[in-house]
């Protein structure tokens, strides 16, 4: 099939109803494709896309990544920093990238950077690692899925042999069985090393899962049956964790915290646990934090991670407490799911976002990347608490000593 070169014509052959949209690189190259969309779209709307043109990546390497190519999206990006981090998986300072588009966000990441610099650093590690995927099966009744629980607890090296076959990274850490009715979930967990592991995990997961079928009466309804859970606010993410399960913390001293945010360790506490705790329990919250999620969204855009894995990665408790007089301060994200292979980390921009961090690629030993990256986010969400938390203290001193001065 010959290629056509001249977006207009390509656009006016969708026009037409010659060609589909989806249709247009099997036609031309892609980025003629893209281009011909972009017109198709502009003819068919008052839109200009200009600048949704303008992008700096190769059309034909992100075919894995999007579909239906008509350009791409800039957002702003800051650092913040330097950040200093010890964890297991690294040691040193970093400059955090934040994709964003919300004004003083990255101000407000700073002052909590500089905070912690001033405290020594902050600590950070990661306490639990795995991705899981949970199909859900169909049975007769209870005493048969009762048959299929006992099957599944019994055969784990034979599950984890057909799951580790299909990839050469991922491996079989647990199957957790649920009943419901006439249900059965099975709750794959797995090391996915450097990579997110969706995709790894689902793969690994559909071979398993034939396996529990040969064996069992059980029937594959679905290979996701939402007990996994991905990309919804879910208690048992919060619980078991997910991805990445990972503590940031820092002890200040008195004095950094009267000299860098203008409060006390006593009024940070307060805020805290009236704030983060008391009211979130009150709204029936998933979240006990601050503003996690701006830590979590800015940098998962930054880095190319899966951006609705907010949801969960930014399900986070902050602690912060009183201490010999200084304040001890500590988020513990539970279900941070990250990547430094695979997704959209290949993409460059988001690719030199993670060389900011010294985490693009496969780590040695493979996984150490993403436990490193997975600790610098939650030293860099410890940081945005620190930051709201002692603005909103700060406030509270000022109107207390109004109060009191009076
Ligand atoms: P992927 O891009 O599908 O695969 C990454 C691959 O990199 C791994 O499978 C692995 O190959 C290879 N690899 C090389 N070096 C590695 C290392 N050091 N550690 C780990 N793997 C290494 O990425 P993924 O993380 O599995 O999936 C992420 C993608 O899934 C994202 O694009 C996300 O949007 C998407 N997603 C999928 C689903 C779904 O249900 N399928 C759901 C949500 C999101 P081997 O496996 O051969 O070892």
């Amino acid at each position: 099939m010959s290629e056509q070169t001249d977006p207009e014509a390509l656009a006016e052959r969708v026009r037409s109803g010659d060609l589909r949209l989806y249709e247009l690189e099997d036609h031309a190259d892609p980025e003629t494709a893209a281009a011909a969309r972009r017109r198709f779209g502009e003819g068919e709307t008052d839109a200009d896309l200009d600048a949704v043109g303008a992008y700096g990546f190769d059309a034909a390497d992100v075919e894995a990544n999007v579909e239906n190519l008509v350009g791409g999206l800039q957002v702003p990006m800051g650092v913040a920093g330097p950040l200093p981090v010890a964890g297991e998986a690294t040691d040193g300072e970093f400059y955090l990238p934040l994709a964003t588009t919300e004004g003083a966000l990255v101000a407000s990441v700073n002052r909590g950077c500089s905070t912690i610099r001033a405290a020594g650093g902050a600590n950070a590690l990661v306490t639990d690692r795995g991705m899981t995927r949970a199909p859900v099966f169909r049975v007769a009744d209870v005493t048969e899925a009762a048959d299929v629980v006992e099957w599944v607890r019994d055969s784990f090296d034979a599950l984890a042999e057909a799951a580790e076959s299909t990839t050469s990274h991922g491996e079989l850490q647990d199957v957790e069985p649920y009943v419901v009715g006439r249900n059965v979930y099975l709750r794959f967990d797995y090391d996915t090393k450097d990579a997110m592991g969706m995709n790894m995990a689902t793969i690994a997961t559909e071979a398993a899962a034939e396996v529990v079928e040969e064996h069992t009466p059980a029937s594959l309804v679905a290979t996701s049956g939402n007990l996994c859970t991905d990309k919804k606010p879910a208690a048992i993410n919060a619980i078991e964790g997910r991805g990445r399960t990972v503590t940031a913390d820092v002890t200040i001293p008195r004095e950094v915290v009267e000299d860098r945010l203008n409060t006390t360790p006593e009024n940070v506490a307060e805020v805290n646990e009236r704030k983060n705790l008391v009211g979130s329990a009150k709204a029936g919250s998933m979240g006990f934090n601050a503003q996690a999620a701006n830590v979590v969204a800015a940098t998962f855009l930054a880095t190319g991670q899966d951006e609705a894995h907010v949801v969960e990665g930014s399900n986070a408790i902050t602690t912060a407490e009183v201490r010999e007089g200084d304040l001890h301060a500590a988020i513990s994200l539970a279900s941070l799911q990250v990547g430094t292979v695979g997704g959209g980390t290949k993409l460059p921009t988001q690719s030199e976002a993670l060389d900011l961090l010294g985490v693009t690629g496969g780590g040695d030993p493979p996984g150490s990347n993403a436990d490193a990256f997975a600790e610098i986010v939650a030293a860099g969400a410890l940081a945005g608490e620190l930051s709201l938390l002692s603005a909103l203290a700060s406030r509270h001193l000022a109107s207390a000593h109004e109060e009191l001065g009076r």
